[in-house]
């Protein structure tokens, strides 16, 4: 038989991906892959649309989304797999989530304003086509205005960590946020790992923690780790006896070096994967 592969990590235009759920689920027929889950940053808004597209397209649809937490070396991202449709602390903890968000926004704008760019938020809301907003879509805002000549370099000169306008943004602490999506039949898993600078000794002490509070897989899989990112992954998963999830992080061309199921070329997350994953749901 051949393998059959899926895709555990897409955003769409509910938050900063530009593909919307329905066209996402499209593409992912089109490109052949039997599941995706849709994991929009702070909000589940786009989940109904991908479900009835999956079902018109044929493609298994995954309820999920991508929540940021801080850690002790910057955000940590969490992904929630298989959460209920009916979720109405998460929701509001999600609605929590946003607000602060939209604060953070006004504020870095009220930043770029002091630098002598006027920008509105309604020019933001523009740009944004779902309820999560942040600062990709405030980048997009600046590159068509002609502030900036790329994307990137909205980061770098105003965004980004070191850019003028940057404001941190209120995250809840690690344990909270599995605890928020942790559930019965959820699998938790920590986004991405290998994108946090910090110590290989540091995973030592975060991953049992999380753990403790519901965490049940680490994604070793994605666009952003190596073949050696994957073993260190796959490692961590084993001593901790927590699962191994996998995705590209696909967000349309806000990320044009990034395709559905293939990441930069060489991933493949297989449907054993997805079955080892919904093994550990009970
Ligand atoms: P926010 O959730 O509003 O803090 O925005 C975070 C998103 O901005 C990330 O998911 C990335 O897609 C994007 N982003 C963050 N830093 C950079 C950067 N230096 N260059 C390009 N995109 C970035
Ligand atoms: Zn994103
Ligand atoms: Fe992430
Ligand atoms: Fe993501």
């Amino acid at each position: 038989m051949q393998p059959r592969f899926v895709d555990l990590h897409t955003h769409t235009t509910a938050s900063d991906g530009t593909d919307t759920p329905r066209g996402l689920i499209r593409k992912a027929a089109e490109a052949g892959l039997a599941a995706v889950a849709v994991t929009d940053h702070d909000t589940i808004s786009g989940l109904d649309e991908a479900e009835a597209a999956g079902r018109d397209f044929g493609v298994e649809v995954i309820r999920g989304c991508e929540l940021g937490v801080q850690g002790q070396y910057g955000e940590i991202h969490l992904l929630g797999l298989w959460l209920p449709r009916d979720c109405a602390p998460l929701e509001a903890a999600l609605a929590r989530l946003r607000t602060l968000r939209e604060e953070r926004n006004r504020e870095m704008l009220e930043k770029l304003r002091g630098l002598g760019i006027a920008v509105s938020y309604d020019e933001v809301l523009e740009e944004a086509k779902g309820e999560s907003v942040g600062r990709p879509h405030i980048a997009r805002v600046l590159q068509k205005r002609g502030i900036v000549s790329t994307f990137a370099q909205a980061f770098e000169l105003y965004l980004g960590y070191y850019g003028a306008a940057y404001v941190p943004r209120s995250l809840p602490s690690p344990e909270e946020g599995v605890r928020l999506l942790a559930g019965p039949g959820v699998v938790v898993s920590f986004a991405h790992p290998m994108l946090i600078r910090c110590p290989a000794a540091w995973f030592n002490e975060i991953v049992p923690r999380l753990k403790e509070a519901g965490l049940g897989a680490i994604e070793a899989y994605h666009s952003e780790h190596s073949s050696r990112d994957e073993r260190f992954c796959v490692d961590l998963a084993a001593r901790y006896g927590l699962g191994v999830s996998g995705g590209s992080d696909y967000h349309g061309t806000a990320k044009p070096g990034v395709r559905l199921g293939r990441g930069k070329g060489g991933l493949r997350v297989t449907a054993a994967l997805l079955d080892a994953l919904k093994a550990r749901r009970a």
